[in-house]
């Protein structure tokens, strides 16, 4: 799942540039204007991110884990480590058994329903997510189309990479990009649920005891890392998954994206 925990949509609240998104309208009213990009510090905040790399993106995925306090320092880079191994190894078996082909027609070919929305899910901003039973995934298209809308408005094109005719005609080829990483994501869930021994499924963790018990328990920051590591290397996207994911929380909590990026530059500089 992409999104998960992502963001929150309070009109008032620093959020205001994705409320304006899903809820442009609402009773007939116009919603109260969103306050103006700053172009300057979001140019910033991308040259930052656009410094991480892989390593860096694992150890944001743990963070945002529920039971990273179970996971020590060196354990996590093991984690890491075998998450992006695991994600190579999927790509290599999907290359060799179905080869290149969009991430939609690879949908089709795994007979995966792929269901395209505006809106979201809750009170959650949501990219994407996956179903197991029966297999469908869920593209949140507005969600990743609002990660073009600031592209655009904040100057972000040369930052990220992109290139200009990318952003043109309301930067379709830049939304298909990010589709395509989307479902990518969701279809190495996929794959998951069909290898048991996937290294993302057999990681396990260790749980307070309960009495003589021992509980374990997967790690969702495992699937995460390999599931973002799969889409770039399927699609051959230039733009890291996270950094889209980045988009859509600076427009919902700027606050939230500061911290991270503070908190883990550092690391990617050490
Ligand atoms: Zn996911």
């Amino acid at each position: 799942m992409l999104g998960q925990k992502m963001t929150c949509n309070r009109p008032g609240s620093q959020a205001s540039w994705l409320y304006r998104f899903f809820f442009p309208r609402r009773f007939g009213r116009e919603e109260k204007q969103p306050p103006p990009v700053p172009r300057e510090e979001l140019q910033a905040i991308f040259a930052q991110l656009m410094e991480w790399d892989a390593e860096t993106w694992g150890h944001y995925y743990l963070s945002k884990d529920p039971l990273k306090f179970r996971v020590s320092q060196s354990e996590a880079r093991e984690i890491i480590q075998s998450s992006l191994a695991c994600a190579k190894d999927v790509h290599s078996y999907v290359m060799s058994i179905y080869g290149i082909r969009p991430a939609e027609a690879l949908c089709q070919a795994l007979q995966i329903q792929l269901v395209r929305e505006e809106g979201t899910q809750g009170n959650h901003a949501y990219l994407a997510t996956f179903q197991e039973k029966p297999p469908k995934v869920r593209l949140f298209t507005r969600t990743a189309d609002s990660a073009v809308w600031l592209v655009r408005e904040a100057g972000l094109g040369e930052i990220l990479g992109v290139e200009l005719s990318d952003l043109a005609e309301g930067g379709d080829k830049l939304k298909r990009e990010i589709h395509e990483l989307m479902i990518a994501h969701e279809l190495f869930h996929y794959f998951e649920t069909c290898t048991p021994d996937i290294y993302t499924r057999r990681k396990l963790v260790t749980l307070p005891s309960l009495g003589s018990r021992e509980r374990r328990s997967t790690l969702g920051a495992a699937g995460e890392i390999a599931a973002t590591a799969f889409s770039q290397l399927y699609t051959g996207s230039r733009l890291s998954p996270g950094l889209v994911e980045m988009l859509v929380l600076c427009m919902n909590d700027l606050d939230y994206v500061r911290r991270i990026c503070n908190n883990h530059s550092a690391c990617a500089k050490a």
